[in-house]
């Protein structure tokens, strides 16, 4: 752990195992964080709290534009240990997740110099009134593993760019690139307190430094479940939740099946499912549905699954076993009521490894299936058959989620009723629902369990600061 300004133990003395998904073996152990040990993580941080707030901007900026900087000369073995400790290819998504990283923490160096305030009209004449971003002071920031190396940046660029500081609790199963970004930003001489790391179990550490009475707000990303949980116990802070998905996909008759069934297949497998954003459930019109599905499974065939980093991997294994017996059950449970394989459709053997699983394709899926109702993150491809526009949209929108969707047509008319009546925070019009840049105000829509707010370019650097008005009296 590294807590105000040194790598530290767990108070406790306890350490707990970093197991590589792709061969199951114990490669690192790390520090078994404590209550106290959290606790100290946050007094740090508001000790610190003057130090970065005094910090002009551009000073702020050029911090993150250091640790940008270090994280790029260390671009391969952050990427190694991305896809050793996660599961992801090397070559086809560990290393552009750094890239991207990188990029994102640039780009919010550049956001945060042009930050403007602004001068309010008032009736009286006598008033002049300003208004401008200040910090927030100590930040909790929760983390989870299915972006270990981006999703904690998507916090903490903005967060420290506004003068924050942060205890931060990552994903107990993607720890070790936790520590590998940690020390990026002590190479990058971020100051003693400013961003603090704990290491352990979420309900432990996470629930103390979110509940904690010296932090100001919260910022988190994983499952609706425990994001919930977070906004009980940090009642009355200000929270920034970016929570699941289930990505309703709608392919139109009139749509150009064959790019449409790729991209969809790319965003069904890609991270092998492990993606808020990714496509969970396709909705098909009559006439699109056969070649839908001969698209998928055909795209399915194309990957090549292996050792991470192996250069030819294109599908690793799952992060853990918790998501994999979901993705077990979520099958199961479709093939009961009536479903059928059409590719895949189980774990796949012979690759050392338990977490690996096939692609798969499923067909004759029905709204009442689990796919429908419950996010899988696995690499699944449900396919549901709907008759109509109408009833495409009824089932997409009939959904606890609401984070992103995609729709497939040429028709304008119908990009734009899909577009203006889809229940979700993005729509995305002939592109798969995990298109995604730094800079799209990316969150759930009001009423879903999709989260709370918007991440992304300008949008977090608001998100995580306070809105501050002076008025002055010249009378
Ligand atoms: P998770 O909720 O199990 O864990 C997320 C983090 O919360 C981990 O660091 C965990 O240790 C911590 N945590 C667990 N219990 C806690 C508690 N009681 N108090 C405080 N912290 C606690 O989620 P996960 O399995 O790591 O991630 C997958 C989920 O994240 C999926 O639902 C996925 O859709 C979602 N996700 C959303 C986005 C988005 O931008 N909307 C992006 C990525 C992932």
């Amino acid at each position: 752990m590294y807590i105000g300004g040194r790598w530290t133990p767990s108070s406790g003395g306890e350490v707990f195992g970093a197991i590589n998904p792709a061969t199951t073996k114990v490669i690192a152990h790390l520090a078994l964080g404590t209550r106290e040990d959290a606790g100290r993580a946050v007094e740090a941080a508001w000790a610190a709290r003057a130090v970065m707030a005094q910090m002009t901007v551009a000073e702020r900026a050029r911090l993150l534009l250091r640790v940008a900087d270090v994280m790029e000369a260390r671009r391969e073995s952050l990427a190694r240990v991305l896809s050793e400790d996660q599961g992801k290819p090397y070559h086809s998504e560990a290393l552009p997740e750094v890239d991207v990283a990188v990029n994102g923490l640039r780009e919010t160096a550049g956001a945060a110099k042009f930050l403007e305030s602004t001068g309010v009209t008032v009736a009286d004449p006598n008033k002049r009134v300003w208004s401008f971003r200040q910090p927030r002071g100590v930040y909790a920031v929760v983390t989870p593993w299915n972006f270990p190396i981006n999703i904690p940046l998507e916090y903490i660029g903005p967060g420290l760019a506004m003068g924050n500081t942060i205890a931060w609790v990552p994903a107990p199963t993607t720890t070790l690139c936790a520590v590998r970004l940690m020390e990026c930003f002590v190479e990058a001489g971020t100051p003693p307190g400013a961003l603090n790391l704990v290491t352990g179990m979420g309900p432990v550490v996470g629930n103390e430094i979110v509940k904690h009475p010296l932090t100001a707000a919260v910022g988190f990303t994983g499952s609706p479940q425990t994001g919930r949980h977070i906004a009980r116990e940090a009642a009355g802070k200000p929270l920034l939740l970016e929570l699941g998905g289930n990505g309703p996909t709608i392919v139109l008759d009139d749509a150009d099946i064959e790019r449409a069934s790729a991209a969809i297949a790319g965003a069904s497998f890609f991270n092998a499912g492990q993606i808020c954003s990714a496509t969970e459930r396709i909705l098909a019109g009559p006439a699109a549905y056969e070649a839908v599905i001969e698209g998928l499974v055909a795209a399915a065939g194309r990957l090549r699954m292996g050792s991470p980093l192996d250069p030819a991997t294109t599908l690793g294994p799952l992060n853990n076993a918790d998501v994999a017996a979901k993705t077990d059950r979520h099958i199961a449970d479709s093939l009961a009521r009536g479903a059928v394989v059409l590719c895949g459709g189980s774990r796949a053997t012979g690759h050392g490894s338990p977490l690996f699983y096939q692609p798969t394709v499923i067909g004759q899926v029905r709204p009442e299936m689990e796919f429908n109702i419950e996010e899988t993150f696995g690499p699944v491809a449900p396919v549901i058959r709907a008759n109509s526009d109408e009833e495409l949209l009824a089932i997409a929108n009939n959904s606890r989620y609401g984070l992103v969707a995609s729709v497939w047509t040429k028709d304008l008319k119908r990009a734009f009723y899909f577009g203006e009546h889809l229940r979700t925070g993005i729509v995305n019009v002939n592109e798969s629902s995990a298109y995604w840049e730094t800079n799209i105000p990316f969150g759930g829509m009001s009423g879903t369990q999709s989260g709370l707010g918007r991440l992304g370019g300008r949008h977090t650097l608001d998100a995580m600061s306070d809105l501050k008005t002076v008025v002055f009296d010249l009378g």
